[in-house]
């Protein structure tokens, strides 16, 4: 059985939500205005809202640990994720 990009394993929430991200990512342009990716915790019925700018996301994504966290939400694995919601 094989694991291609388009199929992350089911089951695992934090992937097929990292997966719509990248996705939503890759279609977008713009720079400076904040979009709403989906919170990367392990709770699949979670899809709250972390705001990010592409240019945030890109630099945040650079790290392969980094999570799109909204604050207080938990990642799949301990010490994943870092909450990168810069709303304040
Ligand atoms: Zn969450």
């Amino acid at each position: 059985m094989s694991r291609g990009k388009a199929a992350p394993p089911a089951g695992n929430p934090t992937l097929l939500k990292r997966e719509v991200n990248e996705l939503m990512r890759a279609s977008l342009r713009l720079r400076d205005e904040r979009i709403a990716f989906f919170c990367e915790c392990a709770d699949a019925s979670c899809y709250q809202a972390v705001w990010l700018t592409c240019a945030e996301y890109d630099e945040a994504r650079a790290d392969p640990e980094w999570l799109a966290l909204v604050g207080g939400h938990q990642p799949d694995r301990p010490g994943a994720g870092r909450a990168r919601d810069r709303r304040n």
